[in-house]
């Protein structure tokens, strides 16, 4: 059998420059840098195969890089970021995932939107009578929720031995591009561009193969 794909996505891109560092580091480039970095990573150790929703500089919005990996049957999602922050003393790494609960009435009205639509749900169900469907979608959700805290956790362990931190660094929201009912999926923060020492890190190729080897080795 094939070795199980994980696709890595490259947060933002093309005329979304994602956060723009305080000396003008643009994050889309630091996330393509860090996947093809991890990319390469993944791939010399020969364990999986590796795709990403995007491999140069072009916007594809979120609910497209979802469909890429369902599409192409990913088994672990990945998206790469290093947003910025109103406080530029905050720095470090955290990873997170996939929450019901929402921050916010807009982000509820987002949640609910998009899960009454199931627009992500398994394609297998859709030959079923709705009330099995529904249960079968609901079991592989919860599953899909736990393998993503699992996996959020061994990248936060891998990467509090590695780089530096945030705190509390496993957090979760409503992320829409974690929306994959079916494959477990975390969105990575690599570090904040609005702080000088977290984008200086980020430029240099050295700082990035140390993330990714993080990561790669929190599988
Ligand atoms: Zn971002």
């Amino acid at each position: 059998p094939p070795l199980p794909l994980v696709v890595l996505d490259p947060g933002h891109g093309g005329k979304d420059p994602g956060a723009i560092g305080v000396s003008g580091t643009y994050e889309k480039h630091v996330a393509l840098a860090a996947a093809q970095e991890l990319q390469r990573q993944l791939m010399r150790a020969g364990r999986c195969r590796v795709a990403l929703t995007r491999g140069r500089d072009v916007f594809i919005p979120l609910q497209d890089r979802v469909a890429i990996a369902q599409r192409q049957g990913a088994r672990l999602f990945m998206s790469l970021h290093a947003d910025a922050l109103a406080d530029p003393g905050v720095r470090g790494a955290s990873v997170y995932t996939l929450s019901d609960t929402a921050s916010d009435a807009q982000t509820a009205a987002l949640a609910r939107r998009e899960n009454s639509a199931d627009r992500f749900g398994g394609p297998s169900f859709r030959d079923m009578p709705p009330a099995i469907a529904s249960i079968l979608g609901s079991l592989v959700r919860q599953e899909t929720r736990s393998g993503s805290v699992r996996i959020a956790r061994n990248v936060v362990g891998s990467l509090g031995s590695g780089v530096g931190l945030l705190t509390h660094p496993s957090r979760h929201a409503g992320f829409m591009v974690l929306r994959a009912a079916d494959i477990p999926s975390v969105l990575v923060e690599m570090g904040f561009m609005s702080n000088p020492q977290d984008e200086a890190a980020l430029r240099r190729p050295d700082h990035r193969a140390r993330v990714a080897r993080c990561a790669a080795r929190s599988r």
